[in-house]
């Protein structure tokens, strides 16, 4: 029944030269990697109720696995356990930060559920409020099924979530302790003292109002709450902080997109500046059920481009999952605490 309502975007391989690559590549990355052209979004709808993304398969949606269902095939198992997909497992644990065999005797091309795959899933409900057991139960399944972001938990060996800069905040005479959860990394990724305007540039083939117009409120949001940042559109490339473009697959930065579902977005550290959104993703503009709000992405990736990395508390915009069909663009005090932390504002 939704099919009316939708918005088919061409997207067309791009002639033009892909000017993104500018600036040294931070997180997530392997440096240096040749940028592959962008992909075009365009519309010719003015309003639609969503966007969804065509590909050159149409029905990827619906006949490819989605990039987390290897996970449907790991209720139960824990260390010592030896079952197909736990390969997969360790893959996914060590895109996100959790699992790095490389000074160990261990593999990630296995499917042994060794030591270092146990510690990595006990951290991982640590980080997401699970019992931590190590075993793959049903609640640790589902989190780790959820649609996320891509860029890490833990990074470089530092957990993100679990670090907390300013461990406890006094308020008043309560002397309630309120812990907060966001993070950064030391504070060493941010824009320089002064630089409060932000210039935003869109890939130029994407010319969907209703995208530029949903990161645009996602950017609004971040001004008002910081009251510190503001953020202009700018149609020069040369004059931009910030630059945001859609990307199917692998796309030469190190963190290849995967498809619908799985990883939807990923965005760099200060000042970088790109925000990648999946191309292959079904995103709406508002909550429609099996569809990605881009809002919601495009609000939780700002938060990166300004330097915050991913929070415990679950809803917290810097939070690194979103269900389907769901809205969650409102600043929460974590997110708004973090930002203030980090800018010293
Ligand atoms: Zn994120
Ligand atoms: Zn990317």
């Amino acid at each position: 029944m939704y099919l009316s309502l939708f918005l088919l975007l061409l997207l067309v391989p791009s002639n033009a030269e892909n000017p993104t690559h500018k600036k040294p590549l931070l997180v997530p990355s392997n440096k240096n990697l040749e940028i592959k052209k962008p992909l075009i979004v365009s519309s010719n709808s003015e309003n639609p109720e969503s966007l969804h993304v065509t590909s050159n398969s149409e029905n990827l949606a619906t006949t490819k696995p989605q990039p987390f269902s290897f996970l449907n095939h790991l209720k139960g198992c824990k260390k010592g356990g030896n079952l197909t997909g736990i390969r997969e497992l360790k893959k996914y644990l060590n895109k996100f930060g959790y699992l790095n065999y490389k000074s160990t005797n261990g593999s990630h091309d296995n499917d042994h559920f060794d030591e270092m795959l146990d510690a990595a899933v006990k951290t991982y409900q640590a980080n997401y409020n699970l019992k931590i057991t190590g075993i793959l139960d049903s609640e640790t399944i589902s989190k780790m099924a959820m649609p996320r972001c891509g860029f890490p938990d833990i990074i470089n060996g530092t957990n993100s979530m679990t670090k907390k800069i300013q461990g406890h905040q006094h308020h008043g005479s309560t002397k309630l302790h309120i812990v907060a959860h966001y993070s950064y990394l030391g504070g060493s990724y941010k824009w320089p003292a002064g630089k409060t305007r932000l210039y935003y540039w869109f890939e130029t083939h994407i010319t969907s109002s209703s995208i530029k117009q949903a990161v645009a409120r996602a950017f609004n949001r971040w001004a008002a709450a910081t009251q510190y940042f503001t953020f202009q559109e700018t149609l020069n490339f040369q004059s931009s902080d910030l630059t945001i473009t859609f990307y199917r697959g692998d796309h030469g930065d190190g963190s290849p997109f995967d498809g619908p579902g799985g990883i939807l977005a990923h965005a760099f550290y200060p000042t970088d500046g790109r925000l990648h959104f999946d191309a292959d993703e079904r995103f709406s503009i508002g909550a429609i059920p099996n569809y990605i709000d881009l809002e919601s992405v495009a609000v939780h990736e700002i938060g990166h481009l300004l330097g915050l990395s991913h929070s415990t508390v679950q809803n917290a915009i810097m939070y690194p999952s979103i269900p389907y069909g769901v809205v969650k663009t409102n600043l929460q005090p974590d997110d708004i605490q973090g930002i203030k932390a980090l800018y010293n504002i």
